[in-house]
């Protein structure tokens, strides 16, 4: 209590001294709006085309189902039928009616900005005089409410709202977070039956998961299910420039929100708003209010009103606690992304949509592409329909998915000129991780393929294609894959010199290292290390430090990787020197084909018995 006292006098003390100042100011903000205004008619010039057909407000609601789309802005609604003709209309603004035409699955927008400006030009004079606006009213809690809430209208709350039509059928390979959202639906759907029965239901669900998860579309599907109203709004529409409008924008939405029961109000990038407090972060009182208003408007509403706030975060450990209390985002569902089994679901879903060749392999597909996310499956089949439309074909071919997975994967090709010294120096490095690649098959993930063609950074490389998803790596594993990251690298030694060595083994030298480090401080893997887990710390200069380890500890440590990395280049180099003519062969193939598979590198490596005995003496 008594520190607010003093840090309204001391803002009190600011604004007198600033009064001086305010005429400059006065002449910033005219300005500013003036290039606003001539912004503003040169921009509308060029907006209108075709003349939309005049409704009466009676005729909207009449023809409410032939509604597609429905722009409302002040008391002018526009948008288009269902036939495609454009329409305007004068209407009242009314949330009985809004939600009847939502009923018929029109999807409605509201704009509440006074102006129709759009776009950084036109609003960046506006935003830069309200920066002077709250650079003087900042503090000064009482007077600003007012100029709050004209400046309101200045800065459209962005609603949308529809019917969707989404259901759970269109959401594939995550199907326990379902199950968890099924009871939500069925709440919804059956309010009734928990109303008589008591039951205490969830009010605000949260759904975490990394971005392209399918947490808008699952809380679409939700919707879908139950049949009910989406109003979907954005957390980072919350933080205004201006003190106190992020309140009054939680207000309206949730005023929205309650005319519409049972519906459902979605807050994407939830933590925009709700991130945990803390004093450091610039305009860090009015998150707070608005995160507060949040609150308040979650503990507000009755348990069975039929409203349920479903927040959408990547971040959730950035969540202030107290949006995670019981009777607020008591619901929590993580979103994984999708392991093997669910990657298969997803691409056999989005298959159905594009025309697939029958040779086309996607559980081998689902296989190659661990870590990517539902969106980013969905946008492989779609950059794979585009290759094979820019080669005149009318079905997806097995190459159009390769080239599109390497595309996401590692960048475009590179269509770079690369000097023939060049390209036989990476034939011969990809070679040797291929060749050691292949002595420890039987340990290591299968190859899919080798290539020297330049894809982002990497001049070539060599794949590999799991066979399920992993969980953890056996000790024989990780030094097998130590082997193989090295052994490009030794191949450039073993072939062309130890003067001859190139950079381009960076980013090999690099994960081997990370390997090496984490089977070390942190798996406990190393006898000489111990079952202590040390674990790494990034500071924030980027330094990684050893945590819970004594500077002899630390030492050991480092050693230790430096041993490994050692026994791994030796091994690898063992191996190549051993077998130079197949490593040979294998990289004239590779100059001449550009590209092998794993069943050619395995031709060409195991082609003849002897080489198959000397797998057995190597991997002694
Ligand atoms: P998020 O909100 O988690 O970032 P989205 O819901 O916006 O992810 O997902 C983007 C798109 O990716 C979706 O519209 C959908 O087409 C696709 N997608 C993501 N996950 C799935 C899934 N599990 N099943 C089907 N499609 C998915
Ligand atoms: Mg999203
Ligand atoms: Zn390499």
């Amino acid at each position: 209590m008594e520190n607010k006292k003093t840090k309204h006098n001391s803002s009190m003390v600011a604004t007198v001294k600033r009064r001086r100042n305010s005429s400059t100011i006065f002449l910033v903000i005219f300005i500013g709006l003036f290039i606003a205004i001539i912004s503003q008619s040169f921009m509308s010039n060029n907006a209108n085309d075709a003349a939309p057909v005049e409704l009466t407000f009676s005729d909207v609601l009449a023809r409410s189902g032939e509604i597609e789309t429905m722009k409302i802005h002040e008391d002018i609604a526009t948008g288009t039928l269902r036939d495609g003709t454009k329409y305007k209309a004068t209407i009242s603004y009314d949330p009985e009616m809004l939600a009847k035409i939502a009923e018929s699955g029109a999807t409605i927008t509201i704009d509440n900005s006074k102006s129709m400006m759009d776009g950084f030009l036109t609003w960046f004079p506006i935003i830069l005089g309200l920066l002077f606006i709250f650079w003087i009213f900042r503090g000064i809690r009482g007077g600003v409410g007012g100029i709050g809430r004209s400046l309101m209208n200045q800065n459209p709350t962005k609603i949308t709202t529809d019917k969707p039509k989404t259901t759970f059928k269109d959401v594939a390979g995550i199907d326990s977070e379902k199950q968890e959202l099924m009871e939500v639906v069925d709440f919804l759907k059956n309010k009734e039956k928990f109303r008589a029965l008591g039951a205490r239901v969830p009010r605000g669900v949260l759904l975490a998961g990394e971005p392209g998860t399918g947490k808008t579309l699952l809380a679409r599907a939700i919707a879908g299910e139950a049949n009910v109203p989406f109003f979907a709004t954005s957390g980072s529409d919350f933080s205004g420039i201006i003190v106190g409008l992020g309140v009054a924008k939680i207000k309206e939405i949730f005023e929205m929100a309650k005319r519409n029961t049972p519906c459902i109000l979605f807050i994407d990038e939830i933590d925009a708003i709700g991130q945990r407090r803390n004093s450091y972060a610039f305009n860090d009182q009015d998150r707070e209010q608005t995160l507060n208003q949040l609150l308040i408007e979650m503990d507000g509403f009755a348990n069975d009103t039929g409203i349920i706030v479903i927040g959408a975060t990547n971040r959730p450990d950035m969540l202030d606690a107290a949006l995670l209390r019981p009777g607020r985002f008591d619901r929590q569902v993580h979103i994984d992304l999708p392991d093997m089994s669910g990657r298969n679901e997803i691409l056999n879903l989005y298959a159905k949509r594009v025309k697939v060749a029958n040779d086309v392999n996607l559980h081998d597909l689902a296989r190659g592409t661990t870590g990517f996310s539902g969106a980013d499956l969905e946008n492989l089949l779609n950059e794979a329909a585009l290759h094979a439309v820019r080669n005149g074909r009318d079905k997806i071919a097995p190459i159009d998915i390769e080239e599109a997975r390497d595309k996401i994967l590692m960048g475009p090709r590179k269509v770079r000129k690369m000097r023939p010294e060049d390209k036989k120096l990476t034939a011969y490095h990809e070679a040797g991780h291929a060749f050691v690649s292949m002595m420890y098959a039987d340990i290591i993930d299968p190859i899919h393929k080798a290539t020297i063609i330049p894809r982002g950074r990497a001049l070539g490389m060599v794949q590999h294609l799991p066979i399920d998803d992993k969980v953890s790596m056996t000790l024989a594993e990780v030094r097998a894959q130590l082997s193989v990251s090295l052994a490009g690298r030794v191949s450039e030694e073993v072939f062309f010199g130890a003067d001859k060595i190139t950079t381009g083994a960076e980013s090999d030298i690099a994960s081997a290292t990370r390997l090496a480090r984490y089977a070390i401080t942190t798996a406990g893997l190393s006898p000489r290390v111990g079952l202590a887990a040390v674990h790494q710390s990034s500071n924030f200069s980027g330094h990684s430090a050893l945590e819970n380890a004594s500077e002899k500890t630390a030492e050991l440590v480092d050693d230790e990787i430096r041993n490994w990395l050692n026994a791994a280049h030796e091994d690898a180099k063992k191996l190549l020197v051993k077998n130079r003519k197949t490593v040979e062969k294998l990289a004239n193939e590779l100059l001449t084909r550009e590209t092998l598979t794993g069943d050619e590198i395995k031709q060409i490596v195991f082609g003849n018995k002897k080489t198959a005995k000397r797998k057995k003496s190597a991997k002694k």
